[in-house]
This record gives C-alpha cells, sequence and structure tokens, in this order.
C-alpha cells in the first residue's frame, strides 16, 4: 500500500455535485487507506471539499501553497501541514516530491497544466510513479482523444501509454495504482522518437 498521494484539483466552487461527491468519495478511500494526501492547500471547490472530508474523516492531508495566494486568505485553515512557496513553480516542484502516485480529479486550467507537466516528466524519466487520470462521466475523453493524436501522429511513442493510468470511478483507485505499469529513470532514452 502506497503512503502518500498527490492530488490536483480545481478552485472552482460552481462544478457540477457529482464532482464533490467523487472527490468526497476519494477522501473517504483515502482517510480510510491512511494515505496520506499532498494538494494545492486551497479552501475552494474540490480542493476544499478534498480537505474538509479528509480532515472530518481523521486522515491526513498536507497544503503547498504559494504566499501570494495566502495573502488573499486561499489557504485551507484545518489542514496538518502547509508548506508556503515562493512561486507556482515551485509549488508544482514540491508537489511531486515523495509522492508515491499523482491523481488528477476533473479541473479546469491549472489542474490540466500540473497533470501534463507531470505527464511530461515522466515522460524525460524525471518523475516515474503512477499517474492516475479521474475521467469521471468522459470529462477527460478531448484531453486522451489529443493524447491519443499524439501517438498516432507519432509526436510521442505508443510506449508513453503507459505513463498514464485512467479511471471512472473512485472504488477504481487503489486497483489503478497498484496495476499501474512499472517505470524508470531509463525512460530519458526513449522520449523522443527518432
Ligand atoms: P483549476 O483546475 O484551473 O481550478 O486549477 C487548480 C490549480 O489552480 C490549483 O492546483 C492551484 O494551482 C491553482 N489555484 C487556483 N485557485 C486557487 C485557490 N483559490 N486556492 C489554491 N489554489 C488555487
Amino acid at each position: 500500500m502506497i503512503k502518500r498521494i498527490c492530488i490536483y484539483c480545481a478552485s472552482s466552487a460552481q462544478v457540477h455535485q457529482k464532482y464533490f461527491i467523487a472527490t468526497s468519495e476519494i477522501a473517504d478511500i483515502l482517510a480510510e487507506n491512511k494515505i496520506e494526501v499532498v494538494f494545492g492547500g486551497g479552501a475552494q471547490g474540490l480542493m476544499g471539499c478534498l480537505a474538509d472530508r479528509i480532515v472530518e474523516r481523521g486522515g491526513r492531508i498536507i497544503g503547498v501553497m504559494p504566499h501570494f495566494m495566502r495573502e488573499v486568505e486561499w489557504d485551507h485553515k484545518q489542514l496538518n501541514e502547509v508548506h508556503f512557496v515562493d512561486d507556482m513553480h515551485s509549488r508544482k516542484k514540491k508537489f511531486l516530491e515523495d509522492v508515491d502516485a499523482l491523481l488528477a480529479l476533473p479541473g479546469g486550467c491549472g489542474t490540466l497544466e500540473e497533470l501534463l507537466e507531470a505527464i511530461t516528466l515522466k515522460r524525460l524519466g524525471q518523475f516515474t510513479k503512477p499517474i492516475i487520470i479521474f475521467n469521471l462521466d468522459g470529462y477527460y475523453d478531448p484531453l486522451l482523444s489529443m493524447l491519443d493524436r499524439c501517438i498516432a501522429e507519432k509526436f510521442m511513442s505508443e510506449k508513453h501509454r503507459h505513463i498514464w493510468s485512467v479511471i471512472d470511478k473512485p472504488a477504481q483507485l487503489i486497483g489503478a495504482i497498484a496495476n499501474a505499469p512499472a517505470w524508470d529513470s531509463a525512460a530519458i532514452h526513449t522520449a523522443v522518437l527518432k
């Protein structure tokens, strides 16, 4: 069983209720399995929902937030730990330190950017842990089609399909992490199609 997961999640509070329900279910599974969570530290939207529920269920959750967000009081006040960093780049780097897996919940440009950076780092062998995409009700279908197209048109190789795993139900999370294809830093040697 893994010890720590990083979760990319959205700041919007206006998304459909189904996203909040699924986020709470993910939080329940993580608290139950004593898996520590690292996330953006926000109190709003799916971030706030995740943190509230983890705290409620007695789990452990760590926020990583740039100082400028704290100044406008976006930080969740009940986290076990909060790390304030200089900027968004340092935050993304910190997200990936000492985590055993990464999960992208449905989200906006911030979530997409974080997810695509992690996929790129894994392609280059700089990050090697499972990356799970939560494709609730097909939310990520357009992104997955784009990645398919990258592969079909040889911007990426078939091997790169192993970088990410896709789930559509919270209950699939633990299995998807356990069954994620092995990956290591040697990926740098096959990162480019020559
Ligand atoms: P999005 O999916 O576009 O809402 O972006 C989520 C990401 O945006 C988070 O991981 C943060 O990097 C950043 N972000 C945007 N708003 C907030 C907020 N209110 N509190 C914390 N992080 C935020």
